[in-house]
């Protein structure tokens, strides 16, 4: 236990951002340094300068369970990169999301692999989760771990704590669409066509069609996230773009919500997008998982729903078996983020359980 408190404050200290191309490589080396000495083997990925990592015991045989984690972090001050423990509670950037969970999973390969277990194990650490996660899980699920077809796969990177598991998580659609107009002096307004007053039309048009809830229900969404355009008040601009950010709850949603905007304008380019996560809460694996829990803990699990996307939506493509949970924290992305030392036990017992039983 120990041991997986000071790997979490390591990584904590190590400023993991999306700028800090060293700092996230140095979480990687330190994965690598940590398992060194053991029989698993390692495969250390690079690309687009998104350093990974995936540690296995057995690679003749599909796994049996892959751990998937991210060790990338958001920015914050400073002084949240100095982790601090207190009342069973760790304090500090990414403690919760998820450098602890991702400690517990490294301990917990380790030791299993002491054992010379039958099941092949994987553990895939990336660090690019917090921007899309495409050059990380992404790229190697689709190209570098094609044979490896994991039968279930564990990331515990959504939801609050143990005690909740996710079954659904929104698809993502990010869009920029943009409008050419003429340019004039703006004394002159006549004289020109205002590409500001296009794009302002087009998106009147399309809150028409994707109408946020105002409270939080299960439906899709649009966000206007960046308007650019113009650059004097005395000027008819000739160009303004804007960026949307779409999340929907259905696979099929994606060609509707596409569809509604080709009717408005043809001036639109996909920028990044993502399928919904959906999981069956019937499934046998997910029933095993909920009974170890609920022993773990002494408390019911509950099933939930996240607007967010995670990493997990790369295996969802793939039909595998994915379950996602968090250890106990709050405060993710933000000052003051948390983790409870007690729920890192709780998982590191969950998994030992969990791996008996598949
Ligand atoms: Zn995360």
């Amino acid at each position: 236990m120990n041991n997986i408190i000071k790997i979490t404050k390591d990584l904590i200290k190590i400023k993991s951002t999306k700028d800090n191309f060293k700092a996230r490589k140095k979480t990687i080396d330190y994965v690598e340094s940590y398992f060194e000495k053991s029989d698993l083997k390692i495969k250390k990925y690079l690309i687009n300068k998104n350093p990974s990592i995936f540690i296995y015991n057995n690679f003749n045989k599909e796994l049996d369970l892959l751990l998937n984690g991210h060790l990338d972090v958001v920015d914050g001050k400073k002084e949240e990169f100095s982790p601090r423990e207190k009342k069973g509670i760790i304090y500090g950037r990414g403690s919760g999301d998820m450098k602890a969970g991702c400690a517990v999973m490294m301990k917990f390969l380790k030791d299993f692999s002491e054992q010379q277990q039958e099941k092949s194990i994987g553990l895939l650490l990336t660090t690019d989760e917090e921007v899309g996660g495409k050059n990380g899980v992404g790229y190697l699920v689709e190209n570098q771990l094609k044979k490896i077809n994991p039968k279930i796969v564990i990331v515990p990177d959504g939801g609050k704590n143990l005690k909740t598991i996710i079954l659904n998580q929104k698809g993502i659609l990010q869009i920029k669409i943009w409008a050419k107009g003429v340019s004039a002096h703006g004394a002159r307004p006549f004289l020109g066509d205002n590409a500001i007053d296009k794009l302002l039309n087009i998106y009147n048009k399309l809150k028409k069609k994707f109408p946020n809830p105002s409270k939080r229900i299960w439906t899709n969404t649009m966000n206007l996230g960046k308007f650019l355009g113009g650059n004097a008040t005395n000027k008819v601009p000739d160009e303004a773009e804007m960026f949307l950010d779409f999340r929907f709850t259905k696979i099929g949603d994606r060609k509707k919500i596409v569809d509604k905007i080709s009717k408005i304008t043809n001036n639109f380019e996909i920028l990044a997008e993502g399928k919904p996560f959906i999981q069956k809460k019937e499934a046998n694996f997910l029933m095993k998982y909920k009974n170890i829990v609920e022993k773990e803990l002494g408390e019911k699990v509950f099933f939930d729903k996240v607007e967010g996307a995670s990493d997990a939506r790369y295996f969802s493509k793939k039909k595998t078996s994915v379950i996602i949970t968090k250890i106990n924290c709050d405060n993710i992305h933000s000052e003051g983020e948390w983790v409870e030392i007690k729920e890192i036990k709780n998982f590191y017992n969950i998994l030992v359980k969990f791996i008996n039983e598949i």
